[in-house]
């Protein structure tokens, strides 16, 4: 057996322990969260099977706090069998990084490994490690608060108010729902002031080694409204990490979509079935690191075309097109998409453009 094999196999046998450990007691809750109807939840009540469709030989058991069930007809099993019924797509595998998600063990799992040993480039004056620790406790605390996305959370109001085609079960697993993100602004004296709290999407975003090295907020109300507050999109303290992404879709074969935004990356994959990372604003489109790519040789870039600030520039336009032309000095294929006319609205770019199959 190959180091490599062996190594996935521990792995995942540490994943699986960590997950069943975690879980441990919490099953109605996190088969309630994953979308199982609770007719398959009733405790020790002889009901219809989910799998052989049996009407009256299941019963959830929950014996040892693991999520078992029993089925007369078809046999039993526990809590991570039963999230099968709510995934059928997903491999056992998945199913454990998906309870480890749920309970916020740690930063997301992450969609593409890492492949860059690259060390994280730095700039600025370096934090001290106490203020690195500070500040990454901060994003994992924020993430940990978080949770999956469903059905009629503000998370969802918001995505699907913006972008109706988007079905739940697509919302990436980089995406949280947190229900009350703390807002701050600094007053005249420039002491921080706690404004109030709102619920939020919560989006980690990974640097070039893969590890998750901001949080992206975006504050929001309860109906899935922006909240009133001055900016609705806000990153967490920076941990000085360069060049990362909102890393919301493992590439497909050897292709990949970039966009600013978080939604626009989600309706490039709504309407044009591309995986998409969302570079997050101008700046990251800018600083993106390429060394995470090197399997890509086709880079599709989706540029806002917006309007000229204050000093005449158009930074997110130009973020693209540097991006573009780094992106071409290192030998990959690139596709640029803007729209014609300035100040478009992206999401309706992206859904006026050809459908791909
Ligand atoms: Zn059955």
């Amino acid at each position: 057996m190959s180091v490599d094999v062996l190594e996935r196999r521990l792995e995942n046998e540490r994943q699986v322990a960590e997950a069943q450990s975690r879980s441990d007691g919490r099953w109605p809750d996190l088969l309630q969260v994953a979308g199982l109807d609770e007719q398959y939840l009733r405790l020790k009540r002889n009901g219809p099977c989910p799998f052989c469709g049996g009407k009256d030989r299941y019963a959830f058991t929950d014996k040892y706090g693991d999520g078992s069930y029993f089925c007369r007809g078809c046999g039993g099993g526990n809590g991570l069998k039963l999230l099968s019924v709510v995934f059928p797509e997903k491999t056992f595998m998945q199913r454990v990084r998906w309870v480890l998600e749920s309970l916020g063990a740690g930063l997301p799992e992450l969609p593409v490994r890492p492949r860059s040993s690259d060390a994280p480039r730095r700039s600025g004056e370096p934090l001290s490690r106490e203020e690195f620790a500070r500040r990454k406790a901060r994003h994992v605390k924020l993430w940990n608060e978080a949770r999956r996305v469903s059905v009629g959370d503000p998370v969802w109001k918001y995505l699907t108010g913006r972008l109706p085609e988007l079905d739940a079960a697509d919302i990436p697993a980089v995406l949280r729902f947190h229900p009350a993100l703390p807002y701050w602004e600094q007053d005249e004296d420039e002491n921080f002031v706690l404004v109030g709290k709102f619920p939020g999407m919560v989006a980690a975003i990974q640097g070039p080694d893969g590890v998750c090295c901001n949080i992206h907020r975006t504050f929001l109300t309860e109906d899935g409204g922006k909240a009133p507050v001055p900016s609705v999109r806000k990153k967490e303290l920076s941990l000085q990490v360069k060049g990362g992404a909102i890393r919301l879709h493992a590439p497909a074969s050897r292709e990949l979509s970039i966009a600013e935004g978080i939604e626009t990356s989600l309706a490039v994959r709504v309407f044009r079935g591309e995986a998409c990372w969302s570079m997050v604003d101008a700046g990251g489109m800018e600083e993106f690191n390429f060394s995470v790519l090197d399997d890509i040789d086709l880079l599709r870039i989706y540029r806002d075309n917006d309007l000229p600030d204050g000093r005449g520039v158009r930074r997110g336009f130009q973020a693209g097109e540097k991006l573009a032309e780094r992106a071409k000095a290192m030998g990959k294929r690139v596709i640029k998409y803007a729209p014609a006319k300035t100040g478009t609205d992206m999401l309706d770019f992206v859904r006026s453009l050809p459908k791909r199959s």
